[in-house]
This record gives structure tokens, sequence and C-alpha cells, in this order.
């Protein structure tokens, strides 16, 4: 591979013959994506929204009464997520902050901002970081940033793509200046998906691999 920006195209090519092109629909309302992807934080999907409708049903769907609530309350709704003494609290500042500046709790707003000035105001959140900011911006807005988790950081370094102790910010602007912009969707839900399918944390599965042929880390091992 001449380069990594063929390297770049040929993953999102192999990954989308392998998994498809999803389409881009939105799953939740951009307050609903936020609290959720706080949730999700070092947990997996299914836990992550369990917490999520169990708040949903605890609360109603009335963000001011999961604002006000006792913090205890919250902890236990969203226990199932895990690292509920973290989370409970950054979901109500998150809350507290809508409710001071907006006077509503929506995110509309963010619609009519560049995605730079987006993500700085979403990172202006306690305990929101690029990947959470990244994901409600793109999954709900469309708006061109790549969110980096673990399973994407783990396989750009990987394939080469990025350095081999990048962190997440880094491997965000690897592929941001590798790809056009239409294909951060495709390639974040298709990485996460090789990630968990293939190529593991502790035993990826290399011989099974659509990118084995242009991953570093196969050919590292099969020449060692
Ligand atoms: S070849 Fe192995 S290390 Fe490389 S992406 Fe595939 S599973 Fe992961």
């Amino acid at each position: 591979m001449d380069s990594r920006a063929e390297k770049a195209e040929a993953v999102y090519t192999r990954l989308n013959a392998a998994y498809g092109i999803p389409d881009w629909r939105p799953a939740f309302a951009p307050v609903d994506e936020l609290i959720l992807t706080i949730l999700s934080a070092n947990t997996n999907d299914r836990n992550s929204l369990r917490a999520f409708e169990r708040l949903k049903e605890q609360f109603g769907e009335d963000w001011d009464a999961i604002r006000v609530a006792p913090l205890d309350e919250i902890k236990k709704a969203i226990r199932v997520a895990g690292m509920y003494n973290q989370k409970a609290p950054r979901i109500v500042n998150a809350l507290e902050k809508l409710h001071r500046e907006i006077g509503a709790y929506s995110l509309d707003h963010l619609a009519g901002m560049d995605v730079d000035e987006a993500l700085e105001y979403l990172q202006s959140f306690p305990g929101v970081g690029h990947k959470t900011a990244s994901i409600v911006l793109l999954f709900c807005f469309r708006k061109p940033t790549f969110p980096v988790d673990t399973h994407i950081q783990r396989q750009s370094q990987r394939v080469g793509i990025s350095r081999a102790k990048a962190p997440p910010l880094e491997v965000k602007r690897d592929w941001e200046s590798l790809l056009p912009d239409a294909d951060y969707y495709a390639l974040h839900l298709n990485l996460i998906r090789h990630g968990r399918e293939v190529c593991d944390a502790r035993s990826p599965r290399c011989g099974e691999c659509v990118l084995q042929t242009i991953c570093d880390y196969a050919h590292e091992h099969r020449a060692g």
C-alpha cells in the first residue's frame, strides 16, 4: 500500500463490502443521544440503553424532573450502566446547563453552528469529551466529525492508519485528514462492528479479516 490515504480508502471500501453501507438515520433526539452517550462510558450498548430506558421509565419523558431529582434516585435508575457515581452528576450537570443557558432541554441550536463551534460547545459540558460530542453531532446532525471509541482506536493503530500509541484525538484527526466527510458515518459504524466481531482486543482473528493484506499488525505477526 503506497500511502496512508490509499490504506484508509481500502479500509473504508473493504468494510463496506463486508458489512454494507449503513444509511444515516438519527435514532435519538439530540438531548437523548447526549444522555445516552454519557451513560455509555465504559459499558456496552445493551447496559447503557437499559439504564437510559430505566431513567425514562422512572421519570417519564421529563428532563426537568431528572434535573431536580435527588441524585441517589438517578444513580439507582442508571445503576446497570456502571460508574453511576460519576454518570448521575454528569447527566444533571448537562441538564442544568441547558436549562440555564437555553431555557429548554434542546440542542437544536447546534444545527446552525459550524462543526468546530458545535464541538467546542458540547465539550463545555462537564464530562463530555470529543467522542461524545462527535457522536451527537454526527449521529443527530450529520456534521462532519469522526467519533473514536476504543474499538476504532485499536484497529487504527493495528492497521497502521495511526501510530501505535496514538491517543483517540490523534486517531480522529488521522481519519479526518485521510477520508472525505461523507465517509465518517459508515466508517464509524463498520469499524465498531469489525472491532467487536473480528479485531478483538485480546485475540484478533486476522485469518478471517478482510483487512489482513493491508494491516501492519498482521504483517508483523506473520513475519515474526
Ligand atoms: S488483520 Fe488482524 S489486527 Fe489487522 S484489522 Fe484484521 S483482525 Fe485486526
